[in-house]
C-alpha cells in the first residue's frame, strides 16, 4: 500500500487502509518519510542529538547525516551507542558517538565541547534524551522517580540549552526541543513526565524570545510514536497501541522516521521563519 492510497480521502473505509499500515507496522509510511528527505539540504552543518543510542533519536542522528550534517550524539548505553554509530557510518554518514548522561552538567559540557573540538562549529541541536516510569497517582508516585524524570527531562535539557545556545547562536543554528503530547494535555498519572514536558516547552519559547535573533528555537511535541518507549508504555500501562491512538483522527502511531523528518524541517533553511512554536507530531490528536 503507498502512502497515497492511504492519504486518498476517496479511498473508504479510511479505517479499514489505515489498519492494514498498521498492521504493515507503518512501514509503507516510514519509507515515504525518508523518501521526503532532501540529500544535502543540511550539508556542512554540525548537529547534536542527545539520547542517540534508541528510538527516536537513533533514528533522527541518521536522517540528519544523511541530509548531509555531521552528526554527534550521547547516551549512556555505549555498547548501543557504538551499534548506532557503526550504522551510520556504513551508510556513508559522518558521525560520533560520545558516551554522557544529560543529568552531569560536566559531562554535557565535555560533550558539547568535544564537538566543537572536532567540527568547529554548531549549527543544529535536536534535545531529545528522555524517559519515562510506569504511571501511578501522585500520591503513589515514588519521588526520587519524580526526580529522576525531571533531571533528565527537563534539567537535562535546560543543561544541553546553556551550553550548546552560545555556539548556536554563532552560527545563526537552529535548536529543536523534545516535549510530548503528555506536555500540552495533561493526562492522569503521569504527572511528573507531563510537568516536566510541559516546562520543555516553555523553556522553548522563553529561550526563543531571548535568542530570536540568533537561533531559532521549536519543540516538538510528538504522540504515540513506536519505539522502545512505546513498547513500555503498552506493557506498564497494560494497554494495546489501537486503545493508545484511539483520540487520534489518523488511529496509528507515529514512527521515528515521522518524527525525524520534522527535525530535518526544522533543521533547514526551509523552516528560515519558524521559531517559538511547539509542532504536533500525533496523528492529528483532538483530544
Ligand atoms: P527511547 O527509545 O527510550 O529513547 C530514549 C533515549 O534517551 C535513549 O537514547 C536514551 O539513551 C536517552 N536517555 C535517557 N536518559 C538519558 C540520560 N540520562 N542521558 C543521556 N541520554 C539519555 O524512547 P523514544 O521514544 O525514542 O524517546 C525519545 C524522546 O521522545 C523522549 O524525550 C520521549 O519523552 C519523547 N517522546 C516519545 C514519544 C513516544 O511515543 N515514543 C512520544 C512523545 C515524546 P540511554 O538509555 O542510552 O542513555
Amino acid at each position: 500500500m503507498t502512502r497515497d492510497e492511504i492519504l486518498d480521502p476517496t479511498a473508504l473505509p479510511r479505517r479499514t487502509v489505515l489498519a492494514g499500515a498498521i498492521a504493515a507496522g507503518g512501514a509503507a509510511l516510514a519509507t515515504a518519510a525518508s523518501a521526503a528527505e532532501t540529500p544535502g539540504v543540511l550539508a556542512g552543518k554540525v548537529a547534536i542529538v542527545t539520547g542517540g543510542t534508541s528510538g527516536i533519536g537513533a533514528v533522527t542522528a541518521a536522517a540528519l547525516a544523511r541530509a548531509g550534517a555531521k552528526v554527534a550524539f550521547n547516551g549512556r548505553r555505549e555498547a548501543l551507542g557504538r551499534e548506532v554509530e557503526a550504522r551510520i557510518r556504513r551508510e556513508g554518514g559522518d558521525v560520533a558517538y560520545t558516551r554522557a548522561d544529560v543529568r552531569d552538567a560536566a559531562q554535557m559540557e565535555r560533550f558539547v565541547a568535544g564537538t566543537l573540538a572536532r567540527w568547529g562549529r554548531l549549527d543544529i541541536a535536536f534535545n531529545n534524551a528522555g524517559i519515562d516510569l510506569p504511571p501511578a497517582p501522585i500520591a503513589d508516585t515514588d519521588i526520587a522517580g519524580f526526580d529522576d524524570q525531571v533531571a533528565t527531562n527537563l534539567r537535562g535539557v535546560f543543561v544541553a540549552m546553556k551550553y550548546e545556545l552560545p555556539h548556536l547562536a554563532r552560527a545563526k543554528g537552529a535548536m529543536i526541543n523534545m516535549a510530548s503530547i503528555g506536555g500540552r494535555h495533561a493526562f492522569p498519572n503521569i504527572v511528573a513526565y507531563g510537568a516536566t514536558k510541559a516546562a520543555v516547552i516553555h523553556m522553548t519559547r522563553a529561550a526563543a524570545q531571548e535568542y530570536g535573533r540568533e537561533v531559532r528555537i521549536n519543540a516538538l511535541a510528538p504522540g504515540a510514536i513506536e519505539t522502545p518507549m512505546l513498547e513500555r508504555v503498552r506493557r506498564d500501562w497494560q494497554v494495546t497501541t489501537e486503545q493508545l491512538v484511539a483520540p487520534y483522527p489518523m488511529r496509528r502511531a507515529g514512527t521515528p522516521e515521522e518524527v525525524a523528518a520534522v527535525v530535518v524541517f526544522l533543521a533547514s533553511d526551509a523552516a528560515s521563519y519558524v521559531s517559538g512554536h511547539v509542532i504536533g507530531i500525533d496523528g492529528g490528536d483532538l483530544t
